[in-house]
Order: C-alpha cells, then sequence, then structure tokens
C-alpha cells in the first residue's frame, strides 16, 4: 500500500468510528502516528488500534484519539492540559487544535521521548513536563482544556480546580480493570455539570513518579 493510500484508510477508519468533526480529521491527518510507535509494532502504527510503548503503557486507538479530541471541543486561543503523555501522540493532534498544549507524564523515559520527537517534529507548541498529573500544573493553570489519558476512579479535584470557568476536561473514570467511562466535565458559574459519552478502557492514573 502507497502511503497515500494508507492514509485514506487511516482517516476512512475514523470517520467510520464517528470522528466527524473537520479540524479533528485535519489535525490527525497531520500527525504520522507511525513517528510515535517504535520497534516490532511500527509497521501496525495505522492500524486502529492501541499498541504498546516503554514503561508498559500504550498509545490509545487512533479512533479513541479523534473521538476524546473532538469531545473536548478545542478552539484555536485554548491553552490544553494533557495528563499522560505516554508516546505524546495526542499531544501532537491536541497541538494542531490549540494554542499551546502541557502534557505531563509520570515516566521520564516517555516524557524525554516524546519531547525529542516533538523537537525533531517541530512542535513548538508543546511543553512536556515529568510530574504526578493528579495534582495538574498550578503554576501553569487555569486551562481552557483538560485532557485525561489515563482512568481515575473519580476526577481528582487539583484537575477540577485547574478549569477555567467555561471549560471542561475530558476524562476516563472507573476502576482499571472494568471498562470505564468516558466523561466529559463542565466547569460553570454554579459548578460542574457532568456527561457520560462512552465505554473505553485505558491504563490507571497512578499517583506519584515513576521510578523511570
Ligand atoms: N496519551 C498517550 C497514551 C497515554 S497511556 C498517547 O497518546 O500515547 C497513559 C499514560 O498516563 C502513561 O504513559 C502513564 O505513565 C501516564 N500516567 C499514569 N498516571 C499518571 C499520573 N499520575 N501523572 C502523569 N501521568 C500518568
Amino acid at each position: 500500500m502507497s502511503d497515500a493510500e494508507r492514509k485514506m484508510q487511516f482517516l476512512f477508519q475514523l470517520r467510520q468510528k464517528g470522528v466527524t468533526d473537520a479540524r479533528v480529521l485535519s489535525a490527525m491527518e497531520k500527525v504520522d502516528r507511525g513517528d510515535f510507535v517504535r520497534g516490532h509494532f511500527a509497521d501496525r502504527a495505522y492500524d486502529d488500534m492501541p499498541l504498546p510503548i516503554s514503561c508498559g503503557q500504550t498509545i490509545s486507538q487512533p479512533s479513541v484519539v479523534g473521538l476524546m479530541s473532538q469531545a473536548l471541543n478545542v478552539q484555536p486561543r485554548d491553552t490544553v492540559l494533557e495528563v499522560g503523555t505516554g508516546s505524546g501522540y495526542q499531544a501532537a493532534v491536541l497541538s494542531h487544535l490549540a494554542r499551546r498544549v502541557y502534557t505531563v507524564d509520570r515516566h521520564r523515559s516517555l516524557t524525554r521521548a516524546a519531547e525529542l520527537i516533538f523537537t525533531r517534529g517541530g512542535y513548538s507548541n508543546i511543553t512536556v513536563l515529568t510530574a504526578d498529573g493528579c495534582f495538574g500544573l498550578p503554576e501553569q493553570g487555569p486551562f481552557d482544556r483538560i485532557l485525561v489519558t489515563a482512568a481515575a476512579e473519580d476526577p481528582p479535584g487539583p484537575l477540577l480546580a485547574q478549569l477555567k470557568i467555561g471549560g471542561s476536561m475530558v476524562l476516563p473514570v472507573g476502576q482499571s480493570d472494568h471498562v470505564q467511562s468516558l466523561i466529559k466535565v463542565t466547569r460553570t458559574e454554579q459548578g460542574f455539570d457532568y456527561e457520560e459519552l462512552m465505554p473505553v478502557r485505558f491504563v490507571p492514573l497512578v499517583e506519584g513518579l515513576a521510578a523511570d
């Protein structure tokens, strides 16, 4: 299959799974998922499946990345926080939709690898930090949008506190060994509105920094 055919098929799969937002599709067309997948799995980079990355983590399925980005409804002037850098793929997609993206992971080896890919790829509006994302980034917040790509039992309080009024957060909630729910939390003047979006399965949000 030629590169062009592979790209067409990739976008076709996304549309079939419900990714219809033109800005999200265009962002996903610009980011080569192959840059974020290494080793034996490199030839599966354009298939709609999650794949293993280092540190026992996974790069999410492209259609889930698309549906989450679409649900987050990122605006061009937004500052976005992503918790769970992993491979860096989701952050790269967000970087085409937002003004600035902060992405954090508890594994230093993952943030280092992602940073290298961002530098090489010329992604100049992404800041990568090694941190426990359960606490968010109080110094860089508040944020217009927050995306969490690891499952918590409940939305972490510090992340809710770092959402702007009118801002929203998309995150999987539920126990790690069960099917989880992707939810969208919107901060209003009065409090928070919750909306359930779809069943998903993510690795758990783990407290504290990892050794690697
Ligand atoms: N968004 C990623 C996939 C994320 S996998 C991608 O596009 O490839 C989930 C990631 O969340 C893992 O890398 C894991 O290390 C990270 N994670 C889990 N708990 C965390 C925490 N408390 N703070 C920051 N990152 C965390």
